[in-house]
């Protein structure tokens, strides 16, 4: 009887090509948008002191309170794997002494959620995290949204979003906000659904996202947190539209938007579109200015955002956005004795980029003809008995069907030329 086949874990992916070169095509295309802001990729451990997120992201969110993979080590060490990135970025930067001068940095990789897996959600998922400390201004919150527009636009996306913009302003003009929408919502209780009647005394604020119509229509006469901004959280506001306006970057205010964690404050932005279903947030942010002193450093400005991978690329194949990159040659030889002469001139091909599959089992030369027009490539390069006495090669090319005969030292520069024309 043949064994119980062990599978992956639910809402763990495998990811096979093409979806995971163009992954890899889209982290080139995040990290070449990243270098021209001049921002500078970490790297950072998945393991974390279980202590870091719950002070970082606090005890009272969704993803603390109940989407942790939390373990304890071999010495009883309460250890989380990284639901999210920039708590471990803060951790590190504190750690290492590295906020003296302002930083731009990204880190980036798989992040853990225990959550219910569908379209667009599942239980390990990557992000690039973008941070930036030290500077307090709105042009940075601005330079961080530009990023984001600037990465959309290359990946033609950017008219299937929307930038959602709120300010949330200080910690103190949150909580007198908070009492007063706590007060009203008190009046309102059975208007409320479960979840926003737990909220009321864990999260108030995240009632404010609640996707429940009732809870929504009686938010409409709840008290604004814009009446509780003081001046310099509505200047810095000001300023940051003023900003995206001279960048001609649209964006929408959504008033209700408060972002599930608690370290953010003034600016909150998230990224949506309505192409992916429920799961329509592909990035969001904002500024932390108080994590830094919350973790034990000093206080320090700071400000980032994360692009979901997954939805990203989710967004960017409804655009053919990615190629499949098949190997511009498929080499055959037509005896094991061949090989000799094929693998020497194969390595040149590679030395000079030319991309090359090798067939390693011998087969009839129809069949291997029609493997290699399966495979996508452009020629078939076949050493035969009669090439092999005449130290050559034959080429065909598989787009137009011609065929010719080359001595071997010729074939890389004949490639390389063909396949530049055709590029
Ligand atoms: P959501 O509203 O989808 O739960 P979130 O507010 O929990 O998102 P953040 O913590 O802000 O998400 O993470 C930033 C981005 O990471 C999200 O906008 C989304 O694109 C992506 N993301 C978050 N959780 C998941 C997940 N479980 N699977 C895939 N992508 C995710
Ligand atoms: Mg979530």
């Amino acid at each position: 009887m043949a064994k119980a086949q062990i599978q992956s874990l639910r809402g763990m992916n495998d990811v096979f090509p093409p979806e995971a070169s163009h992954l890899q095509q889209l982290h080139d295309l995040i990290h070449a948008v990243l270098a021209r802001y001049a921002y500078r990729p970490l790297q950072l451990p998945l393991l974390e002191q279980t202590g870091l997120f719950k002070r970082a992201v606090g005890e009272e969110t969704d993803v603390v309170s109940k989407e942790m993979y939390t373990f304890c080590d071999r010495n009883d060490e309460s250890i989380t794997l990284r639901p999210e990135a920039t708590a471990g970025v803060v951790r590190a930067m504190i750690q290492h002494g590295k906020l003296q001068q302002p930083q731009r940095v990204y880190a980036e990789g798989p992040m853990f959620r225990y959550e219910r897996p569908q379209k667009g959600r599942s239980r390990q998922f990557s992000q690039v995290s973008v941070e930036a400390f030290g500077m307090a201004g709105a042009a940075l919150d601005a330079e961080l949204i530009a990023i984001c527009a600037d990465l959309f636009r290359r990946l033609g996306v950017l008219d299937l979003l929307t930038l959602e913009l709120n300010t949330i302003g200080l910690a103190e003009e949150r909580h007198a906000f908070q009492q007063a929408l706590v007060a009203y919502l008190q009046n309102h209780l059975d208007a409320l659904d479960d979840d926003s009647r737990r909220r009321l005394t864990t999260n108030p604020l995240r009632i404010l996202d609640s996707k429940n119509a009732g809870v929504q229509a009686v938010l409409g006469g709840a008290p604004a947190l814009d009446d509780y901004l003081g001046a310099d959280s509505r200047a810095h506001f000001a300023r940051l539209t003023g900003l995206l306006d001279a960048q001609g970057i649209a964006w929408r205010r959504n008033p209700r938007l408060v972002r599930g964690l608690d370290y953010y404050c003034h600016t909150v932005f998230e990224w949506t579109t309505d192409a992916l279903g429920a799961q329509g947030t592909v990035t969001a942010g904002g500024r932390y200015d108080g994590l830094v002193e919350q973790l034990g450093g000093k206080p320090t400005p700071a400000a980032g955002f994360a692009f979901g991978i997954e939805r990203i690329l989710l967004l960017a194949q409804t655009r053919d956005t990615f190629r499949d990159t098949p190997p511009a040659v498929y080499a055959i030889a037509t005896d094991d004795a061949h090989f000799a002469s094929l693998l020497p001139l194969v390595q040149r091909l590679r030395d000079a980029d030319i991309a090359v599959l090798v067939q390693t089992q011998v087969q009839a030369l129809k069949n291997q003809l029609r493997k290699a027009d399966q495979e996508g490539a452009h020629y078939a390069l076949i050493i035969g008995d009669d090439e092999a006495a005449n130290q050559s090669a034959s080429l065909k090319n598989l787009r137009d069907g011609n065929q010719e005969r080359l001595p071997l030292a010729e074939i890389p520069a004949y490639l390389q030329e063909r396949l530049k024309e055709t590029a």
